[in-house]
């Protein structure tokens, strides 16, 4: 089957069954930008041609397995099935101001195992494909659709570290911002990385203007390790080398992410060395309130501490924001997407 992202494969079809360009062009803005069902977008096309394209082209990769809205926010956890029976979640974000923002996987599971993230102890990370990616935007967008919404922003914050998947992560962005497909503005993806530098540097290259959100969590090698154990690999003056060099690239550096862990991280040395670290760069540090996982021994730093901490970066001249995760009642507000189904199946849930 061919997906319908695959340009190449696409043509090759289109000339096969004789087709005209523009009712393609019309089908596959049906699909993506006008988020209508597979069905209705296959009427673009003339009916002599309808069945054998519906016979080549594959318009799903994933089944809804099942969706959780949360009572508190707007948030909407989808679960998804891959054609291998693996489950893996998306988040549909409504935020306020009404804009509507989808939380995607690029994983199940993740090999970096960091301490504190539910995804990180399902350990074994298996890549998803990148119409696997994209399914979960199209399938989002046909709910949303009901609601008269549509996602508007993506961000790779779902299961699994993006840059472990770099080339089909790559694809599904090239995607989701061709004018061919979903459109969107590059500003409006943003992935989120646990910070690989040389693929951080790629990544800024081939996507000058999506946006990079760097999982810092600590600006002491020793703190980052223990939290994070593929720091250990990658040492905080090499980050900050790539760091550097995507700010250069993009014009702009990455955002910080602090996850803020009680005694961790969140100490006054902590915020010195992290405001040492960042020296001179106009970076936008995002501070990260803990949600809690089960099994998981930390605890988040207090309101009160956080505010401390936030307000010591904004008087050294940082933007700083607080993250107000939603669907904490559904789990799932960030750190908390892990294959729930999975560990009922064995017992452990
Ligand atoms: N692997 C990528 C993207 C997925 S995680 C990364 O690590 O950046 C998205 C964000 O959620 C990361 O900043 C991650 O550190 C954060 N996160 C993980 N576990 C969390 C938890 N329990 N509470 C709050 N944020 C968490
Ligand atoms: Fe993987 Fe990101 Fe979770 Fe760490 S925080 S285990 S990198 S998904």
């Amino acid at each position: 089957m061919i997906p319908l992202h695959d340009d190449v494969a696409l043509g090759a079809l289109r000339r096969q069954l004789r087709l005209d360009p523009e009712p393609l062009r019309q089908l596959r803005n049906a699909f993506y930008k006008k988020r209508l069902p597979a069905e209705k977008a296959l009427e673009r096309l003339p009916l002599a041609q309808r069945s054998a394209f519906a016979e080549a082209v594959a318009f799903h990769t994933l089944t809804v397995h099942s969706r959780h809205d949360s009572q508190l926010d707007g948030a909407s956890k989808l679960i998804f099935q891959t054609a291998a029976g693996k489950l893996l979640e998306s988040v549909i974000l409504r935020i306020q101001t009404g804009r509507t923002t989808l939380c995607v996987s690029s994983q199940v599971g993740c090999a970096v195992r960091c301490g504190f993230c539910a995804t990180g102890q399902m350990g074994r990370a298996l890549d998803l494909g990148c119409d696997e990616i994209l399914d979960q935007i199209v399938q989002a967008n046909q709910l949303l659709r009901a609601e008269e919404r549509g996602v508007r922003n993506v961000v790779f914050m779902g299961m699994g570290e993006p840059l472990h998947n770099e080339d089909a992560v790559a694809l599904a962005i090239e995607t989701i911002v061709s004018p061919r497909a979903f459109g969107l503005a590059p500003a409006h993806v943003l992935v989120s990385t646990v910070g690989i530098p040389e693929a951080m540097v790629r990544f800024a290259r081939r996507f000058p203007d999506v946006g990079i959100a760097l999982s810092l969590h600590s600006a002491r090698q020793a703190v980052r390790e223990k939290i994070i154990p593929l720091a250990r690999r990658y040492p905080l003056p090499v980050l900050r080398e790539a760091i550097l060099e995507a700010t250069t690239i993009q014009g702009k550096p990455p955002m910080i992410e602090y996850l803020l862990l009680a005694g961790v991280n969140d100490t006054d040395a902590d915020l010195q060395a992290l405001l040492g670290y960042l020296g001179e760069l106009p970076a936008h540090v995002n501070l990260i309130p803990y949600n809690a996982i089960a099994g998981v021994e930390f605890v988040g730093t207090s309101e009160g501490r956080r505010n401390e901490f936030a307000a010591g970066l904004t008087s050294a001249g940082f933007r700083v924001t607080i993250r107000h995760s939603l669907g904490r009642d559904v789990a799932a507000a960030c750190g908390q997407l892990v294959q729930r189904q999975l560990l009922v199946g064995k017992g452990t849930a």
